[in-house]
């Protein structure tokens, strides 16, 4: 019997945390869980599940638009924004308290306050020491803005989703995925959105058509789309805040959201007192198990960078407390992990992107479909779909899906599981469609668009 207070001490209780503190407790560990912020962490608070509900807000006013072409007359819909933002708050305090009840049910013990690493052995959480046989480090990361003359008016991801008044005016800094979506949502609740990218292209390390097709079809949603271009400063003038952008324009605004990439949350960690190292990119270094460089400390998820997505950490979570604390199970396989950017419509991908394709495998086939949903044909909306295959010549093997258009999130999740297969073009070809559906281009494009 350990003379511990516990087998397993995890900081953090977000998607990584809790994941491992289940499953280590459900192979008998004693486990301990230390949160100081909110449970379910940033998917369940202030990342995915908000996200999601404000781009479903977001879906309605084209929804009433594009009906009147089917005969519905929906004249005059008017959006409340405090409405939709206190809904927001009760069903992600239903999901709090969720999290707390699941922890207690697996027999974990939840300690809410700030934990900080005293040494190998031992955590702290206010002026309480527990000791551990492991500890585990899932605290995840915090936005990151730029520091510049009037950066402390600009909010971040976690600040928007409770703005008090409605942004009329909102300017976005950024082209990643926060960025995008962020854009999305409050054009279609109806700001007056502008979204400002350093680059020549947003949605870096995205396939480049998919790039390309997204800033034509964003820019035909009213975003003001703007790119080579940066802010200066922001200040506080009688009409809202000033913003002097590098291009030498201005913008007035009501709110400022930087999106421009977050940072591993380590502050009052107590890194300092162990012997767990730091990567270039400040994230924190582990092995393919997760261990660092002090034995008996193990971290993962977003605080050791790689994709910052909620499946990837709870695949991670869930290697490491099988291998800790149960049977060691797979590895988490980081190959053809699909991921998709909710902005309208969704980008959908999984796979090598054309460029990435072409300098792995040499030779590639390209198959690309461009074309007008069948809904907009009644409706009028000037919305276009894309797909994009990516085949290896040598092994006929889809390398490379990429989509954008409704619901390609959904769509590329099942494809997701097609290209780890190892699935090939000759396969998709003889499989057969579900008509009349968007999904079936995928199984229909025969002529390739390009072939090496
Ligand atoms: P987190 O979920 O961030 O959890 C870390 C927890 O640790 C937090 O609760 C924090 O309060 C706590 N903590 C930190 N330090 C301490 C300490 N010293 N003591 C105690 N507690 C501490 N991913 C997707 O897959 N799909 C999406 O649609 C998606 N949308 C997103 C939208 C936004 C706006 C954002 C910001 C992120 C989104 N993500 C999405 C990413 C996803 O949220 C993260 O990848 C995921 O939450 C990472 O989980 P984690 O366990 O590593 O960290
Ligand atoms: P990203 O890293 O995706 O994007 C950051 C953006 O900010 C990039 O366009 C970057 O430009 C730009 N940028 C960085 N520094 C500056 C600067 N100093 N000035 C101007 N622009 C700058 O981060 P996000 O914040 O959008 O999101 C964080 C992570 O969260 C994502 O990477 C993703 O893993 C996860 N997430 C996942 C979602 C999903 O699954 N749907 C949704 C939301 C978040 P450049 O490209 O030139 O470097």
């Amino acid at each position: 019997m350990s003379e511990k207070d516990y087998d397993l001490f995890v900081i953090g209780a977000g998607s990584g945390g809790v994941r491992a503190a289940r499953i280590a407790a459900s192979f008998g560990a004693r486990v301990a869980i230390a949160e100081d912020r909110y449970m379910g962490g940033t998917c369940v608070n202030v990342g995915c599940v908000p996200k999601k509900l404000y781009v479903y807000a977001s879906e309605f006013g084209k929804a009433f638009e594009d009906a009147q072409g089917f005969g519905w007359d929906s004249s005059k819909p008017a959006f409340d924004w405090a409405t939709l933002r206190d809904n927001k708050k009760t069903e992600i305090s239903r999901l709090n308290a969720i999290y707390r009840k699941m922890l207690k049910g697996a027999s974990a013990d939840v300690i809410d306050g700030r934990a900080r690493i005293v040494n190998a052995n031992t955590v702290a959480v206010g002026e309480r020491e527990y000791s551990a046989g492991k500890i585990l480090i899932a605290t995840g990361g915090w936005p990151h803005i730029p520091e510049f003359p009037g950066s402390e008016l600009a909010i971040t991801s976690n600040e928007v989703f409770d703005l008090e008044h409605f942004p009329e005016r909102l300017v976005i800094v950024g082209g990643g995925y926060i960025a995008v979506e962020f854009a999305g949502i409050f054009n279609g609740l109806g700001s007056r959105v502008t979204q400002l990218y350093r680059g020549p292209l947003f949605l870096r390390g995205f396939d480049a058509d998919i790039r390309a097709h997204a800033a034509r079809e964003i820019a035909k949603t009213g975003v003001d789309l703007r790119f080579e271009v940066n802010v200066e400063s922001i200040t506080r003038g009688a009409d809202g805040l000033e913003l002097e952008l590098t291009d030498g324009t201005r913008l007035t605004a009501d709110a400022v959201l930087y999106a421009t990439g977050r940072k591993p949350h380590l502050d009052g960690l107590g890194l300092e007192q162990v012997g767990v190292k730091l990567t270039e990119f400040g994230t924190i270094a582990v092995d393919e198990h997760f261990q660092t460089d002090e034995p008996g400390i193990f971290a993962l998820g977003d605080v050791t960078g790689g994709m910052e997505l909620t499946p990837v950490a709870l695949a991670e979570s869930m290697a490491f407390a099988r291998r800790q604390f149960g049977e060691a199970g797979q590895q988490v396989d980081y190959d053809f992990i699909p991921t998709a950017v909710f902005c309208q419509p969704n980008i959908g991908t999984v796979g090598f992107t054309e460029e990435q394709a072409r300098a792995k495998f040499g030779h590639i086939r390209l198959f690309k479909a461009t074309f007008r949903p069948m809904k907009h044909t009644i409706s009028g909306r000037d919305e276009h779909t894309f797909m994009k295959l990516i085949v290896d010549k040598a092994s006929d093997r889809v390398v490379g899906l990429h989509m954008m258009g409704p619901d390609a999130g959904e769509i590329v999740q099942g494809m997701a599981i097609a290209l780890r297969a190892g699935a090939t073009k000759a396969l998709f070809d003889t499989t057969i469609g579900i008509h009349p559906t968007a999904a079936e281009e995928f199984v229909t494009m025969r002529e390739p668009w390009h072939e090496d």
